[in-house]
């Protein structure tokens, strides 16, 4: 089976094309700047290619993407009848999609109403699900939501301490985002642990430019660190993390308007806020270790905060099998896996610097020592070929 993963951004579509008898990936490529000077970067088993292309739209977009992937010279099938379902990433399920589910009518309402809640992700989403309707009647698709495995989280974890009409009027409550990241570490940790996915107890934690961490009991989402948006929580690239509410108003009555203050808190705020130079942990290592005092607290401040919220995930399980560090930083920079694991040695942490070392590109392992009390592992994160999995057991009927 050939599955198609689509991920559609405000002005980007992001794609990858899986050969499901051995999940590997037949192409994948990213269109930028959909709506404006478009760009088309396309890595296809015969080679690659980076053109200047015409996407006034994502429905232009995603069938400029379909004539790459049957093109006779880059191309690597031969007609998009090979296509045997397409899977989008939706960000914003709401309490009404708990799971993947195959896209009908009702499910393109449910997306729809959760545009409110996700107003600059779900239209995008809605774009590129309808672009391929469009253009591939016939195939069906499946939607999987980055909600849908939080949705597990009890009403104790997932309420705020407000008025209770803000929940039932306004739906304000801690939904949670990076599920599919999440759910995909879960079941390959539990694979790697030698445990059936219902018997792990993790903590995961997603650590790339937007970051997250989920409690994870019996292989189900029982808290989680994002909120109704994805500005609560750890702190991030961009992103604030955890924060006073009460600074809000405070900022307006500086006079900032609340449109600036929202954009400094999900734009301008977080490693790039505190250093005053990058949201890329990479440079902010160069720099904190050249010296800059800046940096070094954007550094610290952001392995403390991991530090903390496994803290306090540790004490809301009935037990921790291993914390997981993935995504771009957890994957690969081992200077900050090495300082989240000393500072959890009153947990039992012991780190193995021979595998912290070794841990990178690509590879999972544990970086702790075989003594170790508490173990924490690296695990590549892969949404797409979540979404690829979902798609193929939905299309086969599983
Ligand atoms: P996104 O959330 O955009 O998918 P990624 O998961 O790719 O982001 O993570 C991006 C983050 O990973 C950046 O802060 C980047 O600096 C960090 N990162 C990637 N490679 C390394 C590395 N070798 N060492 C330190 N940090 C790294």
């Amino acid at each position: 089976m050939k599955v198609f993963v689509v991920n559609c951004g405000s002005s980007s579509i992001k794609y990858q094309l899986f050969d499901m008898s051995d999940e590997s990936v037949l192409a994948k490529g990213l269109l930028e700047r959909v709506g404006g000077d478009a760009v088309l970067h396309h890595n296809g088993l015969p080679g690659r290619l980076g053109r200047d292309v015409d996407a006034p739209d994502h429905a232009a977009g995603l069938r400029l993407i379909l004539d790459i992937l049957v093109d006779p010279e880059v191309g690597v099938i031969g007609d998009t009848d090979e296509i045997d379902g397409v899977g989008h990433r939706v960000v914003h399920g709401g309490e009404q999609a708990t799971d993947s589910a195959m896209i009908d009518d009702g499910l393109i309402d449910i997306i729809k109403q959760n545009s409110e809640l996700a107003p600059l992700h779900n239209p995008p989403n809605l774009a590129g699900i309808q672009a391929a309707l469009e253009a591939m009647p016939n195939v069906p698709e499946v939607a999987v939501f980055d909600t849908a495995f939080l949705a597990t989280m009890p009403p104790k974890a997932h309420r705020y301490a407000v008025p209770e009409q803000w929940y039932a009027r306004h739906h304000v409550r801690k939904y949670g985002f990076h599920g599919t990241s999440h759910r995909y570490v879960t079941l390959r940790a539990a694979q790697l642990l030698g445990k059936r996915p219902r018997d792990v107890c993790l903590i995961t934690a997603h650590l790339g430019n937007g970051c997250s961490m989920t409690a994870v009991a019996s292989g189900k989402a029982v808290d989680h660190s994002m909120g109704m948006t994805p500005l609560e929580g750890l702190m991030m690239g961009t992103r604030c993390g955890d924060l006073d509410p009460a600074v809000f108003p405070y900022m307006l009555s500086r006079g900032m308007s609340a449109d600036q203050v929202e954009q400094a808190l999900n734009k301008l705020s977080g490693l790039l806020g505190v250093s005053g130079m990058s949201n890329d942990m990479r440079d902010l290592e160069r720099a904190a270790n050249a010296g800059d005092g800046r940096a070094k607290l954007a550094r610290d401040m952001f392995v403390y905060r991991v530090v903390k919220y496994i803290g306090s995930y540790y004490t809301i399980l009935p037990k921790v099998d291993a914390v997981v560090l993935t995504g771009g930083i957890g994957e690969n920079s081992r200077t900050i896996r090495q300082a989240i694991c000393e500072g959890l040695r009153p947990l039992g942490a012991v780190l193995d610097p021979a595998r912290n070392d070794e841990i990178g590109d690509g590879k999972a392992g544990a970086i702790t020592a075989e003594s170790s009390e508490l173990s924490l592992w690296v695990v590549p994160t892969n949404e797409e070929l979540m979404i690829a999995r979902d798609t193929q057991r939905l299309v086969a009927g599983l």
